[in-house]
């Protein structure tokens, strides 16, 4: 069970041991000293550890069963969509003809793999209605970033340089007013009504002049769609602003709806999300823009285009924002996105937003009984609900996340949104079955009751695990990287 001295493969070092044997040399030794300046030449061996194979083996396959993923288990990590990556992307995914080729190749030799590229941008263009799409951008903030950066390029061009501010609502992920900001914009925030939702009048009141775009989280952090989008988009539109779609969560809508039949202007979704990139741990990601085709002259350069039956790089525009990625993407992560939408086919991605609407709504009902459910209405992939009633009984959302530990599960995104009080932020996602689910809300039931009969239990979770409790503030602060003796 549990051994808190887990040595590291550095403790684990014996001089002399090895992992390896190299064949006797049959070439005459080489001395780089008499060759390259010195500068260039390392004077001491790198202090790197020395442990046989079968050490190396047992650390590593140790260190691996502590990890958690979602082939180990339930992750209902709120706006993650932790859903199952279907392994034949990984069979794609080492096919020769897409892993042992270089972005520096003559683009007449990889044709099939931009076949492949301009493919999936065509498929992105119909599943979100946008005029054209670039594959670029490697991670959600880095689409909301390229696509703000267009909309910038797109007021400058027309001789408009006040449109300093971005509207966000209080509801919108985190990374949008952090993008706006990197983007060189004041973020303003508008406020949710009762129900959740952009307050139409506190948008009326902060647009204006200076508006240079909406970002919409569609569903928000809540999990509710916005039903008054239609107008939102005349208001912003109105004032000469744009309308940016955060569709990092576009399993709740694909299939379904549009956000270019919305009216939207600019685009981003998450390859690693709805369309089953491995993420987790940091990457890699992939978060394609689409945008209307007013604004396709600023897309990043260079653009995938077909010409003549040949698939190149167009370089040759002029207005373009420039390169956002060295190259053209997070190729495997794109390539998987791409199996997989051709394996689920229109209707497939249909009947994930279908499932993954059922799921959280099922969930949702069934652990209103005992957690508060601050907003009714339907939620769509996922939904927030809050441990406020816990806490009366000195329990905190945090301690139930601990104990879900006890049972086995990754818990749900604790403490966001902050407009709830206490909040748990729950993303079932469409591949759990129904045992899996009502596992989950069975535990969660059991938690209720221990806050209720054994509060103390709770508060000291985690029991079960590798390592207890953490000083989560200082490894975020003050993170320590590197191994030192
Ligand atoms: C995850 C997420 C993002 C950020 O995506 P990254 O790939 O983590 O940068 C943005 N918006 C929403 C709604 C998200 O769920």
């Amino acid at each position: 069970m549990a051994n808190t001295d887990f040595p590291l493969i550095f403790d684990r070092s014996k001089e002399g041991r090895t992992g390896y044997s190299f064949p006797e040399f049959d070439v005459p030794e080489f001395n780089l000293e008499n060759e390259f300046e010195d500068s260039y030449i390392r004077k001491e061996a790198p202090d790197l550890p020395e442990v046989s194979e079968l050490e190396i083996m047992r650390h590593y396959t140790a260190l691996s069963k502590r990890n958690y993923g979602v082939d180990s288990g339930f992750y209902p990590l709120g706006s993650c969509t932790m859903k199952y990556n279907p392994k034949i992307n990984e069979d794609i995914a080492r096919l020769d003809g897409f892993s042992h080729i270089h972005p520096h190749q003559d683009p007449k030799s990889v044709q099939g793999a931009m076949e492949m590229m301009y493919d999936l941008q065509t498929s992105l263009r119909e599943i979100t209605g946008m005029h054209e799409v670039s594959l670029q951008p490697a991670a959600g903030a880095q689409g909301e970033w390229t696509g703000l950066m267009m909309i910038r390029a797109f007021h400058e061009a027309n001789g408009d340089y006040n449109r300093t501010k971005v509207i966000v609502p209080d509801s919108a992920h985190g990374t949008n007013p952090a993008s706006a900001k990197v983007a060189g914009f004041d973020a303003v925030t508008v406020k949710s009504n009762d129900k959740g939702l952009v307050d139409l009048e506190d948008l009326k009141r902060v647009v204006g002049k200076d508006t240079a775009a909406l970002m919409l989280t569609n569903p928000n952090t809540l999990g509710l769609f916005e039903t008054e989008i239609l107008e939102m988009a005349e208001i912003i539109h109105g004032a000469g602003g744009k309308l940016y779609y955060d569709g990092a969560n576009l399993n709740a809508i694909m299939g379904y709806t549009r956000p270019g039949d919305m009216g939207f202007d600019v685009v981003h979704l998450n390859l690693h999300k709805t369309f089953t990139g491995p993420h987790g741990g940091g990457g890699p990601g992939s978060g394609p823009v689409g945008v209307s085709s007013e604004l396709a002259a600023y897309l990043p350069k260079p653009l995938l285009v077909k010409k003549d039956n040949l698939y190149t790089f167009d370089y040759d525009r002029p207005d373009s924002i420039g390169r956002v990625k060295p190259y053209y993407g997070n190729f495997g992560i794109n390539l998987r996105a791409y199996t997989y939408i051709r394996t689920m086919g229109a209707e497939g991605l249909k009947k994930v937003s279908e499932y993954a609407v059922i799921n959280a709504n099922y969930m949702m009902r069934k652990l209103e009984k005992e957690y508060v459910l601050p907003y009714q209405q339907h939620c769509k992939h996922e939904f927030v609900i809050s441990g406020k009633k816990q806490k009366k009984l000195g329990v905190r959302t945090l301690d139930i996340a601990k104990r879900l530990l006890d049972y086995g599960y990754h818990p749900p995104t604790i403490y966001f949104p902050i407009n709830v009080e206490e909040a748990m932020m729950v993303e079932p996602t469409e591949t759990e079955s129904k045992e899996t689910l009502d596992g989950f809300i069975g535990t969660m039931m059991k938690i209720s009751d221990e806050a209720k009969y054994n509060p103390e239990l709770v508060q000291e979770a985690p029991f079960n695990t590798v390592v207890k409790r953490m000083d989560e503030t200082t490894a975020a602060r003050k993170p320590i990287l590197r191994y030192d003796k």
